[in-house]
């Protein structure tokens, strides 16, 4: 059982300087009862260490960026070379070359990239390179998924057949919100409906291909087929997010992902990236058909700049982490791991008589306390979260760290070892042992 009263302190007085005490909302407890987040002090590895001086086994993998373990001995010698060619020129580079053509040879769709500093850039990029591209306004997107924490995006993470604008935020214009149409994932039938009636407006269909936000969902078999079919047809653009998903489950994006043989291998128009390609530093990106893509300046009439963009730090960064994926096995074994942990978990709470659904993709799941499957939000919406809380403060009490919310997944790295696994097989049989009673 660990205790934690340095980060309880920090905490107390982090919430007088930093608005709720985090610097994304996301850290917070609020969704597993509050109180006090652990404060990390440094990372090695599959491991953190807290102030406390508590390790804890890490699944949170800062929401996805850390796929080689933290402080990665290639990484880190690639960010201090960086750093001591000075971090940032405002200048071209040959390393931004570097980092575009390996991103161009793992995902045939892009043609052309531009580096921006967060996912939520090169989403929110992607959407006015659309719009000016087929000179049209809405656009369409999914409901729970996530696409940062820009006003277009932020709107109509709600339910229902095809609903119009509803802001996920305060502080988003009525107007933005109505250019906005959101679908159930996973449901031809609503996306149709939508193009019926909006179709000659929209500029994009939006998707994360396979979804990282509220839990880890695969698409069923055609409807990614079937939604850039439609889209097309009406003119449209596809976008696809992948910010979670590129170079999550293999070499590459979901795009060209081989390996699930019920899935064609479809090009949108465009993609955004993020998280993964820059190996834990800042980075976003966004690329796609060169005729869209040449609508951005300096070549185009669509706007986008970035005084960070391209840094030489983020970019190295990135390209040291891809370096490390590119080896032989690196995914395989990630995918052994998960799969025997997930499958124990799911054994253990079939045991102790747990509702317990877990959506496993290759080196990544989810775990939803519910019986029923999960292919779309109100699915996941529709679980315990009580339980996922107890759960989760019983996890943590053990030193193992997850994200503090339901609809999170759980990460492995190229550092988790058999025997970490085998900790948190443990851990999670007592927990669910206890959350039982
Ligand atoms: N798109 C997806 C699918 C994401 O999961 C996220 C972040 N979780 C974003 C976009 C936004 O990325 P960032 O936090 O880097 O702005």
């Amino acid at each position: 059982t660990t205790s934690r009263p340095r980060s309880e302190q920090l905490y107390a007085e982090a919430l007088q300087h930093i608005v709720g005490g985090v610097n994304s909302p996301s850290r917070s407890f609020k969704a597993v009862g509050g109180g006090a987040p652990v404060f990390m002090k440094r990372a090695q590895g599959a491991y953190f260490y807290d102030v406390d001086d508590n390790r804890y086994i890490d699944y949170l993998c800062a929401y996805g960026p850390i796929i080689t373990g933290h402080a990665h001995p290639h990484i880190t010698a690639a960010i201090t070379r960086a750093a001591e060619s000075g971090v940032l020129y405002g200048t071209p580079t040959e390393l931004e070359i570097t980092l575009a053509k390996k991103l161009k040879s793992a995902i045939p769709s892009l043609d052309k990239v531009r580096f921006v500093n967060s996912g939520t850039e090169a989403v929110m990029t992607t959407i006015r390179v659309a719009r000016a591209y087929t000179k049209r306004n809405k656009i369409i997107k999914f409901a729970g998924c996530y696409h940062g924490h820009s006003d277009l995006v932020l709107v109509a993470a709600g339910s229902g057949p095809s609903t119009l604008g509803i802001p996920d935020s305060a502080g988003i214009p009525t107007s933005i919100a109505s250019e906005v149409i959101t679908v159930p994932f996973n449901d031809l039938d609503g996306l149709k409906q939508a193009l019926e009636r909006w179709g000659d407006d929209v500029a994009a269909v939006m998707v994360e291909p396979i979804v990282g936000n509220f839990g880890m969902v695969m698409p069923k078999p055609g409807f990614l087929e079937g939604l850039c079919a439609m889209a097309r047809e009406a003119g449209a653009l596809v976008i696809y997010d992948e910010v979670i998903t590129g170079f999550r489950f293999h070499y590459g994006t979901s795009q060209t992902f081989g390996a699930f043989p019920d899935h064609a291998a479809i090009e949108p128009d465009l993609t955004a990236l993020g998280k993964i390609i820059g190996g834990g530093l800042p980075i976003g990106a966004y690329g796609g058909r060169k005729d869209v893509m040449e609508q951005v300046a300096p070549l185009g009439p669509a706007y986008q700049a970035g005084t960070m963009a391209g840094n030489p730090a983020s970019i190295s960064s990135g390209i040291a982490c891809l370096e490390v994926l590119e080896q032989p096995g690196v995914y395989e074994r990630m995918d052994l791991l998960a799969a025997k942990l997930a499958d124990a978990i799911k054994d253990s709470a079939d045991r102790h008589g747990v509702p317990l659904t877990v959506n496993r993709i290759r080196g990544s799941f989810s775990t939803h306390f519910c019986a029923h499957p999960i292919t779309n939000y109100d699915e996941a919406q529709d679980t315990d979260g009580k339980a996922f809380a107890q759960f989760f403060r019983l996890m943590l009490e053990q030193g193992i760290c997850l994200a503090p919310s339901k609809y999170e997944a759980w990460f492995l790295t190229t550092a988790h070892a058999e025997a970490d696994i085998d900790l948190t097989i443990e851990a999670a049989d007592n927990a669910l042992r206890q959350l039982a009673r």
